[in-house]
């Protein structure tokens, strides 16, 4: 019986450890109520990109998260490569739809989303994560160490590498008062990072995986001004030479976006770059008044 029960108890542990890490994975990406409905084609190919190649279009993407309430009205853009889109508009417009589209956690209804020209159910999923970094709007670390949180993107960084991007996140300061420093368990079992603290761990997160294509979804919005300003211009420096999708909470963020979208139940409502819809009068020219009159708390409320 001995015998018996100690394997079987071994198993249960193993399972508890892979529903955990499972149940990590889906909560990271706020998928908890959701089965992955993706799957890769029969003969997907692995693509893998370099930054000077890896651009992107939605061409007339529509979509709903269930088959009643459509969410995206046939949405076309296109990012070459290493330019910048930002995407702005109300709660619940659409914003972080099309950066989970993009992800392709989702298949659209309509409508292709395309990397480097590929149509992104033609390549392999694992291939398509490997091209992109995302800071989602709300990060859920792993019950694991920080140092493990930071390398996830890639497991084989060395301290130094670490250790650069922990600076241009302005995570240094923090890591050094932690007694245990790098060592220090975070997650839901460990230390509670305060909600800036974790967005600038997937910001590090995301700049030590270098991917061709970086998405920020409201990547800076729990951060005070002061510490949203120094970290965006080391995202700016790093999403320099790659292509990037920025939702924005704060237009102030934006202004320097090759071109921007205004969304508005899930419809491109306008675009341009920030002079072009400043000169046009409309609705993010009266955004951008609202928020310059009355400072960054003025913001339709985030979602
Ligand atoms: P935004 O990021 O612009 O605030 P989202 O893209 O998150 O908006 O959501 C757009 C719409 O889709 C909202 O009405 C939201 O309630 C709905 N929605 C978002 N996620 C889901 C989901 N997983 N299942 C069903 N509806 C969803
Ligand atoms: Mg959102």
């Amino acid at each position: 019986i001995i015998q018996l029960f100690v394997p079987l108890n071994f198993l249960g542990f193993v399972y508890r450890e892979i529903r955990r890490a499972m149940t990590d994975m889906q909560r990271m990406f706020g998928l908890l109520q959701q089965r992955p409905k993706v799957a890769d084609a029969p003969g997907a190919a692995d693509l893998a990109l370099s930054p000077d190649e890896a651009g992107l279009s939605f061409d007339n993407v529509s979509f709903g998260y269930s088959g009643k309430r459509r969410i995206l009205h046939g949405v076309s853009f296109e990012v070459p490569p290493g330019r910048k889109i930002a995407v702005v508009g109300p709660s619940g417009s659409g914003k972080s739809t099309l950066a989970r589209l993009l992800f392709r956690f989702y298949d659209p209804d309509q409508g292709a989303v395309r990397i480097g020209g590929h149509d992104i159910r033609q390549i392999s999923q694992d291939s398509l994560r490997r091209l992109i970094g995302v800071v989602p709007q709300d990060t859920v670390l792993f019950n694991d160490t920080l140092r493990y949180n930071l390398a996830y993107g890639r497991p084989g960084a060395t301290q130094e590498e670490i250790e650069r991007v922990v600076r241009l996140a302005h995570l240094d300061g923090f890591i050094a008062q932690l007694p245990e420093g790098y060592d220090t368990r975070v997650g839901e079992r460990g230390l509670k990072l305060s909600g800036g603290e974790k967005q600038r761990v997937a910001i590090a997160r995301a700049l030590l995986k270098n991917p061709a294509i970086l998405v920020f979804d409201e990547a800076t919005s729990s951060l005070d001004s002061g510490s949203e300003q120094a970290i965006l211009s080391a995202i700016r420096e790093v999403a320099a030479r790659r292509t990037a999708l920025v939702i924005a909470h704060r237009l102030s963020t934006i202004t320097d976006a090759d071109q921007i979208l205004l969304l508005d139940h899930g419809r491109i409502a306008e675009r341009g770059s920030h002079a072009e819809l400043l000169a046009a009068g409309g609705a993010y020219a009266r955004l951008w008044k609202l928020q310059q009159r009355d400072g960054a708390e003025n913001i339709p409320a985030k979602g």
